[in-house]
């Protein structure tokens, strides 16, 4: 039953475009969004022991443990309804994730479909994560230059008027997340390539391109 489930990684440094394109493929696919960093977020505002491992480590730009990271998702996969597949948005960012990613999914009677590596400048990202900004309500991502809503101040998805920005998009944090993603998360490629899983996306082009071309990529998967 479980088969006919897509379940597939976005893979990229911070500010590629992965949360922008996981809420794309929700709307046009009906998958369900997984972002580690979301749920880490949740945790840190809830302030659960998860929450308070994280909190410093992810200011500084650092990554939280595997075994606190792992925990979360778990709770979160056990949780609810999976829609028609998983986008894991920002996991895994360690071999040692993307091994137990795959035993947590073969427990449940599922496999991975794709890794969708989203390749992007490293000089861009410092601006794209200085610009971001969400709505404060529905959470749709918005860009100082490159995506602002059609209305100044109001939300296109849910009419919404309050925004808010991440404490952690500052140039200096940015820039360790950035060292972060090269030490640890860019041999992931690789890792996902030598299983042939791997498909790359050139994600400098504007947000429709990128989208349409990951909708090729999940048309093909799901034919
Ligand atoms: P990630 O989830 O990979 O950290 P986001 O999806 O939050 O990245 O995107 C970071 C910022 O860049 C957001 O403000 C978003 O609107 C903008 N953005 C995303 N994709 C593109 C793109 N292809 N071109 C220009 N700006 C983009
Ligand atoms: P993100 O929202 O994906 O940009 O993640 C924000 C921060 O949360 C990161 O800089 C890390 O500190 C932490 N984080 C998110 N996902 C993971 C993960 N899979 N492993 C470790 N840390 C993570």
């Amino acid at each position: 039953m479980t088969d006919t489930l897509t379940n597939l990684i976005l893979l990229g440094p911070p500010g590629a475009g992965k949360g922008t394109q996981a809420r794309m493929l929700v709307e046009r696919f009906g998958l369900l969004q997984l972002s580690t960093g979301d749920l880490l977020r949740e945790a840190v505002a809830n302030g659960t022991a998860a929450g308070r491992t994280a909190k410093g480590i992810m200011e500084q730009g650092g990554l939280v443990p595997d075994d606190v990271v792992l925990q979360v998702l778990k709770d979160r996969l056990s949780s609810g309804n999976l829609g028609s597949g998983v986008i894991f948005d920002g996991f895994p960012r360690t071999l040692g994730q993307a091994e137990a990613l795959d035993a947590v999914l073969a427990e449940m009677g599922m496999k991975l479909d794709r890794a969708i590596a989203l390749e992007v400048d490293d000089a861009a990202m410092v601006d794209r994560i200085a610009g971001r900004y969400t709505c404060a309500h529905c959470g749709e991502g918005y860009h100082d230059t490159s995506k602002q809503p059609a209305t100044v101040g109001k939300c296109d998805v849910c009419g919404g008027t309050d925004f808010k920005r991440r404490a952690d998009d500052n140039a200096e944090t940015v820039r360790a997340r950035l060292e972060t993603y090269h030490a640890e998360t860019a041999p992931l490629t690789e890792f996902y390539a030598r299983r042939g899983l791997l498909s790359s996306i050139d994600a400098m082009q504007p947000i429709e391109t990128v989208a349409g071309r990951l909708a090729e990529i999940l048309e093909r998967e799901s034919a």
